[in-house]
């Protein structure tokens, strides 16, 4: 079925910004990819899917291809090509660093994902460890606590009130006990931001520590871990303009370097002898390869630390506020459709970064979506975005997810929507 006319609006929007968002200051691959559509002919594709993979950017791949033919194992041996692997990886390591603005003394570990760095901070936390986090997260930070540890907190409506109710949570904890909170610095939902540098203070007041999960903060916006004062900081590259599956977990060494590695194998472990009574002893190393057993990711790391290099160079400042020319582009766009509602926790006000997702009513979203692939060339997402509770608490409790739970039955018109559609977008 052909959209009907009044989304046609929101779909030339989309499609102007995307178009727009492919000429920003870092240029994209992927901008240049034709695909083929049902009334037939191609159509140049706008991927409008951001904040799920963001196409990497030109640098990446070419620093990524000259790289290639040097491509070797790291730690392991003296060849050239392991040596000059090991010196990438490492410089890489210190490039993340930078970019995340860490202390002097805090790891940084390369990860799968974002993911994996929440599930790696879950197995590291001191067993008695109280988490606090709210239900409005994606699922990767929502789920890897243990049940018996984890404290979900309700919506807030307003950044203030989130900062109040974590207050209230942390006053009625047990003080002695460990503590951490959980938050995102930017929905995957809303592209709202949150309040980090506040809860992060709230927080400490606590004697809690806090990490901030930035998967669609930091392809967005600079990241200082120490001027946000968060404990720790998850990010995914292939939201950074830099697939290869890679990710980072950075942050304090103290907790990290406690606990038992992430994953038992050579590279995390320093030495290993055999016991007189037939056993193993190992001596795990004390930095950040404790948690990086097994062959790392070099392309992946390599990729991400030339993702931070291009987007440090491009400027945050030029990136932001060519970012927000394109927000305020497709919320106006959306505003003149009746049957459009954007989908918002905090406000028509609330700072955001380009992550927009609405519901047309009268339309099932994931009809929407797909006639925007096949008709238009658009790529967006369509569903509860991994972050189901938030999607219900602004869409109403019977929301479903067509991807777990089969597509829901098609609106009737002037009827609401039972799972939204997301644009978005970056200046890279
Ligand atoms: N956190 C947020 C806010 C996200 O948007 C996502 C992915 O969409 C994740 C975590 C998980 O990232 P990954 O799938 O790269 O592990």
């Amino acid at each position: 079925a052909r959209p009907h006319a009044a989304t046609e609006t929101a779909t030339a929007t989309a499609a102007d910004s995307a178009d727009a968002c492919c000429t920003g200051p870092l240029p994209v691959l992927g901008r240049d990819v034709t695909v083929p559509l049902v009334t037939g002919g191609e159509v140049s594709y706008a991927a409008l899917d951001y904040a799920a993979s963001a196409p990497a950017l030109q640098r990446v791949w070419d620093d990524v291809a000259a790289y290639a033919p040097y491509y070797g194992s790291v730690h392991r041996g003296a060849g050239y090509l392991s040596q000059l692997s090991t010196d990438l990886f490492e410089q890489s390591r210190a490039t993340v660093a930078e970019f995340l603005g860490c202390r002097e003394d805090d790891q940084v570990v390369f990860t799968r994902s974002t993911t994996d760095s929440l599930n790696l901070l879950a197995q590291v936390v001191p067993a008695d460890c109280q988490v606090f986090v709210f239900e409005t997260e994606h699922h990767a930070s929502l789920l890897p606590w243990r049940d018996a540890q984890v404290t979900y907190l309700n919506a807030p409506r307003t950044p203030a009130q989130a900062v109040d109710t974590l207050e209230r949570a942390l006053a009625d904890r047990d003080p002695h006990g460990p503590a951490l909170v959980c938050v995102t610095g930017a929905s995957n939902v809303t592209g709202e931001l949150w309040p980090v540098r506040e809860l992060a203070a709230a927080a400490h007041a606590h004697g809690a520590r806090i990490v901030l999960d930035a998967a669609q903060l930091a392809p967005h916006h600079p990241v200082s871990v120490e001027e946000l004062d968060v404990d720790w900081v998850a990010f995914s590259g292939h939201k950074l303009y830099a697939p290869f599956g890679s990710g980072v977990l950075a942050g304090r060494a103290d907790w990290l370097q406690a606990a038992e590695p992430y994953l038992a194998g050579g590279g995390a472990s320093r030495t290993v002898a055999r016991r007189a009574d037939g056993g193993v002893d190992v001596e795990w190393h004390t930095t950040a390869a404790r948690h990086e057993a097994g062959s790392p990711n070099v392309i992946g790391v390599y990729s991400i630390a030339s993702a931070c290099k291009a987007l440090t160079e491009a400027g945050f400042d030029t990136l932001v506020a060519r970012e927000q020319h394109l927000i305020d582009t497709v919320r106006a766009g959306l505003a003149e459709v009746p049957e459009v509602r954007v989908l918002s926790l905090f406000g028509d006000d609330a700072p955001r970064v380009g992550v927009i997702s609405f519901v047309v009513d009268g339309w099932n979203s994931s009809h929407f979506a797909a006639a925007l692939s096949a008709e238009y060339g658009i790529g967006v997402r369509d569903g509860l975005f991994c972050a189901h509770p938030l999607v219900r608490t602004l869409l109403g409790s019977d929301a479903q997810d067509p991807g777990e739970c089969g597509a829901p039955e098609p609106a009737a018109p002037g009827e609401r929507s039972l799972n939204a559609i997301r644009v978005s977008f970056g200046a890279g």
